[in-house]
């Protein structure tokens, strides 16, 4: 409530444990391991998008100990649940600025001032979307980020890949162990992607490639049945009747927080001394997407998220 809001308001004294800025598959891990450390973790889950990436998708059939799938929202409830059974507080706020280079590191929202020994980074990445019309409507049901997730879906099917690097020859590539055929959508004449993933595309009798082309809308009800195609250069559209639609056009790690100091590598994505979780910053540790640019699976966010609680309850010890 605003009353309680303006109770909290100012700088909260209490110098917490460990404090866990993001809300997926990573950080409700971290926040599982680091309650039952009873270290009391204080869990920024996000204003709006809180429980990460799978809030946005239906069925989920490669998280292991669900044999007959979950449906995304329910495993990411089901985590927070489980975070919040063992003592880990949450709460469903944005963190808007943080100072990790000093000790006790300051961590803030829009209302309220957080001080905590350690900081676990788990704020994912943002896959890239095309941004037109029906895609967000139609996303799990026939419209995909992610080939490695989805493409078990489309045995025998026509499905479109839009993208023209090495992500979306990858996917497209992997795609046609299952699709009937893979139609690659670039707005170019040539792909930007390095030669030995074009090479491979090309040879891939199952590909084709719509050149000069953007996708312009996603057509379906319930279910994709197309797409609307439009060609660059004379603005000539047409339908293409595909049953998937997958976006190979790159995501961008959630790290305008950290920026200038937390050190990133060179595509931009938080650098840690692998295969701890530990970034430059003493006591700052991060996980998930927001490290990962090979895996990105809500697995490996949730691996990596064990480690940074136990390299966070590491670092406590070492620092008693
Ligand atoms: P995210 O899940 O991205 O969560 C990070 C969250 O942190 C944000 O959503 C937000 O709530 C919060 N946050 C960010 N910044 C702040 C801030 N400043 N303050 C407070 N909170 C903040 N993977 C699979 O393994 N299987 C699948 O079937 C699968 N399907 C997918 C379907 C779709 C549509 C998408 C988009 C992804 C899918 N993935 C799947 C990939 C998987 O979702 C990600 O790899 C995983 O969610 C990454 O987890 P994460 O915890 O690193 O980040």
């Amino acid at each position: 409530t605003g009353d309680s809001r303006q109770e909290r308001r100012g700088v909260v004294s209490d110098v917490r444990n460990v404090i866990i800025i993001g809300s997926g598959p990573a950080g409700y891990t971290a926040a599982v391991y680091s309650a039952r450390a009873d270290l009391k973790p204080l869990v920024f889950e996000g204003s709006v998008t809180a429980g990460g990436a799978l809030m946005n998708t239906t069925e989920v059939e490669n998280f292991p100990g669900f044999p007959d799938a979950i449906m995304g929202p329910d495993l990411m409830d089901s985590m927070r649940k489980q975070a919040e059974r063992f003592g880990a507080e949450l709460v469903a706020d944005d963190v808007v600025e943080v100072d990790l280079t000093v000790h006790p590191k300051v961590v803030k929202t829009v209302t309220d001032t957080f001080l905590a020994k350690t900081v676990i980074l788990a704020t994912g990445s943002g896959y890239r979307e095309l941004g037109v019309p029906n895609e967000k409507r139609l996303s799990g049901h026939g419209v995909s980020w992610c080939a490695t997730c989805d493409g078990f879906f489309f045995r025998d099917k026509d499905i479109v890949v839009v993208g023209g690097g090495d992500t979306a020859m990858e996917e497209a590539t992997f795609l046609t162990r299952f699709a009937k055929s893979v139609t690659v959508v670039h707005r170019r004449d040539e792909l930007r992607a390095s030669k030995i993933m074009q090479d491979r595309a090309f040879a891939n009798e199952k590909i084709k490639f719509a050149w000069n082309s953007e996708v312009v809308d996603v057509l379906g009800d319930n279910q994709v049945t197309g797409v609307r195609l439009r060609d660059v250069n004379t603005g000539e559209e047409s339908e293409l009747a595909v049953s998937g639609l997958f976006v190979a056009i790159g995501h961008d790690p959630r790290v305008e927080l950290i920026k200038g100091q937390v050190e990133l590598d060179d595509e931009g994505y938080i650098q840690v001394d692998s295969p701890t979780t530990r970034t430059n910053l003493d006591g700052v540790f991060a996980c998930g997407d927001v490290v990962d640019h090979i895996y990105r699976q809500a697995i490996t966010a949730a691996g990596t998220g064990c480690a940074a609680s136990l390299d966070a309850e590491r670092w406590l010890a070492a620092h008693e």
